[in-house]
């Protein structure tokens, strides 16, 4: 999709700090970290939102999300949990309409994150 900014950045043409990637999905730091590491997950064929998924597609992007997640506690030992969201539609909160998981590292320290 031409003018969607997760495209762009699947396609490299929108700078981001990827945590994680394959053929089918991208992981890459969200511009504004809720927590240290806060992390969104995206397939790189553009769906707006789980409406459009089809199996395969929720298969695709969710059996990444454990080992994405696993990365993300290795790569700090004060990530002691994790919340995982997903909006869909302008009602839910959605602001970027290309699919996107957030993984929201915990910290044991009070993160101030709620
Ligand atoms: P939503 O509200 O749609 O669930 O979440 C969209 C997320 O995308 C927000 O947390 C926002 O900070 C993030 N975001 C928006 N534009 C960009 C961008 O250009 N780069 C990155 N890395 N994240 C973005
Ligand atoms: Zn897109």
């Amino acid at each position: 999709m031409q003018d969607c900014i997760f495209c762009k950045i699947v396609a490299g043409t929108i700078p981001s700090t990827t945590v994680y990637e394959d053929d089918e999905v991208k992981a890459f730091l969200d511009i504004s970290q809720a927590t240290p590491g806060h992390t969104l997950v995206v397939p790189k064929k553009h769906a707006a939102d789980i409406f459009e998924y089809d199996e395969e597609l929720a298969k695709t992007v969710f059996s990444r999300i454990p080992k994405i997640a696993r990365a993300l506690k290795a790569s700090d030992p004060q990530i002691t949990g994790l919340n995982i969201v997903n909006n869909n539609g302008e009602v839910a909160y959605q602001t970027v309409f290309h699919s996107h998981v957030h993984l929201i590292p915990r910290y044991s320290q009070k993160d101030g994150f709620k």
